[in-house]
C-alpha cells in the first residue's frame, strides 16, 4: 500500500469504549463506541482524519488558502477552519442559503477561526465552490479546494486508516487483547469518504463484520453508488485494486425523516437515551439519526444478543448548541 503524506494533527487512536448501561437499557447485543468525536481538532469530529491527509496534500502543492463547502451548522467547515489556521493557511468557506440572524453552533467557531464566510444565497452551491475557487485562483491566492465532506479519495484514507486502527485495537490494546472482531459496526453516512474508507479499510485490514452506513440525507441507491465509486478511486490512489457492486455497499436509508437537519422524535430521543445511560454526547443531524437507526434495529431485533455492535460516533456536538436545534 502506497503512503501518503500525512500531518499528525487527530488525538489517534480515539478510544473504544463499551456502553453497557445503554446495551441493557435496550435489551441487545453488547454495544461499544468508537469515540471519533473525540479526535481533538477544535471539538473533534470525522473530518480531523480526512484532513490529515487533505492538509498534507495542500501542503506538497504548495497552496496558501482552502477552500471548502457545507451547510450552515457544517462540521466539516469548522474542523477544516481550525485546521487552516493551524497550519497557516487562509480559508473560504462556502456555506447555503442566508447567513441567519444570528451567529451559533459551528459557525461562531467558523469566524473564531478566521475564516472568509460566501454565503450561497439562492445559488447552487457546487457553483459558488467552483466559482469561489476560480476567483481565488486568479487573485493568485493560491487556494486548494477540498469537496463538501472531505471525501474525495485522498480525504477518505483517513478512514481506511481508521479501519487499521481499529483492527489493531483488537491485537494490542489490553482491554481488547484476544476479544473476536465486532461483527457490525454502525455509523452516520452522508458524504460518503467515511463509509468509504472503513469499507476499504476492512478488505484490506480483514476486518470481517459488516460496515453499515445509515443514510442521513439520500437514498440507499444514491450513496451506494457515491460509495462504491469513492472505494475503487481511494484504492486506485493507495496502489491496490478493490471493486465493490453498489449493492455490497450496506446502507440503510429507513431513517430519512423529514429531511437533513429536520430534527423529529426519534433524533430528539436517541439524544436523550445517549445522555441518560451513557453520558454521551450526540449532535441533532448525523450522530442523533444513526443511533435513532440503531436502537431501532435493535428493538427490531436485527442483531443477535451474543453479537457486538460498535457505534463509530462520527462528531458533531456543537450543533447542539445552534439557534436552530435549540428545541431539542
Ligand atoms: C460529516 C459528518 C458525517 C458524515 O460523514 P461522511 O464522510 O460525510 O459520510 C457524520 N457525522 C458527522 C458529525 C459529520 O460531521
Amino acid at each position: 500500500m502506497i503512503a501518503l503524506p500525512r500531518l499528525k494533527i487527530a488525538h489517534l487512536p480515539t478510544s473504544l469504549e463499551p456502553m453497557p448501561r445503554l446495551s441493557a437499557a435496550l435489551g441487545g447485543p453488547r454495544l461499544l463506541i468508537k469515540r471519533d468525536d473525540q479526535t481533538g481538532l477544535a471539538m473533534g469530529g470525522n473530518k480531523t482524519r480526512k484532513l490529515e491527509y487533505l492538509v498534507a496534500e495542500a501542503q506538497a502543492h504548495g497552496a496558501r488558502m482552502l477552500i471548502t463547502a457545507g451547510a450552515v451548522q457544517s462540521n466539516h467547515c469548522r474542523q477544516t477552519a481550525a485546521a487552516a489556521a493551524r497550519y497557516g493557511f487562509g480559508c473560504l468557506l462556502v456555506l447555503s442559503g442566508e447567513p441567519p440572524r444570528k451567529l451559533s453552533g459551528n459557525l461562531i467557531l467558523d469566524h473564531l477561526f478566521g475564516a472568509e464566510i460566501v454565503w450561497t444565497g439562492s445559488k447552487d452551491r457546487e457553483q459558488v465552490l467552483q466559482d469561489s475557487f476560480q476567483q481565488a485562483w486568479e487573485d493568485g491566492k493560491r487556494p486548494y479546494l477540498i469537496p463538501f465532506g472531505g471525501s474525495n479519495p485522498t480525504g477518505a484514507v483517513g478512514y481506511v486508516q481508521a479501519m487499521q486502527e481499529l483492527v489493531e485495537q483488537f491485537n494490542t490494546d489490553p482491554e481488547w487483547k484476544g476479544q473476536t472482531l465486532p461483527e457490525w459496526i454502525v455509523f452516520a453516512s452522508c458524504s460518503g469518504g467515511t463509509q468509504a474508507g472503513l469499507v476499504l479499510g476492512a478488505r484490506l485490514f480483514q476486518f470481517p463484520g459488516k460496515v453499515v452506513g445509515i443514510s442521513i440525507e439520500e437514498p440507499a441507491e444514491v450513496l451506494q453508488e457515491r460509495v462504491a465509486n469513492l472505494v475503487e478511486q481511494t484504492a486506485e490512489l493507495l496502489g491496490e485494486k478493490a471493486e465493490f457492486p453498489p449493492k455490497e455497499i450496506l446502507v440503510n436509508d429507513e431513517y430519512l425523516g423529514g429531511g437533513y437537519g429536520v430534527i423529529s422524535d426519534s433524533e430528539r430521543d436517541a439524544i436523550r437515551l445517549f445522555g441518560q445511560t451513557e453520558g454521551l454526547l450526540l449532535d441533532p443531524v448525523y450522530t442523533s439519526r444513526a443511533a435513532a437507526g440503531l436502537i431501532d434495529l435493535i428493538r427490531r431485533g436485527h442483531f443477535s444478543r451474543a453479537e457486538t455492535v460498535v457505534f463509530w460516533h462520527t462528531g458533531g456536538a456543537p450543533a447542539l448548541f445552534a439557534e436552530k436545534y435549540q428545541e431539542i
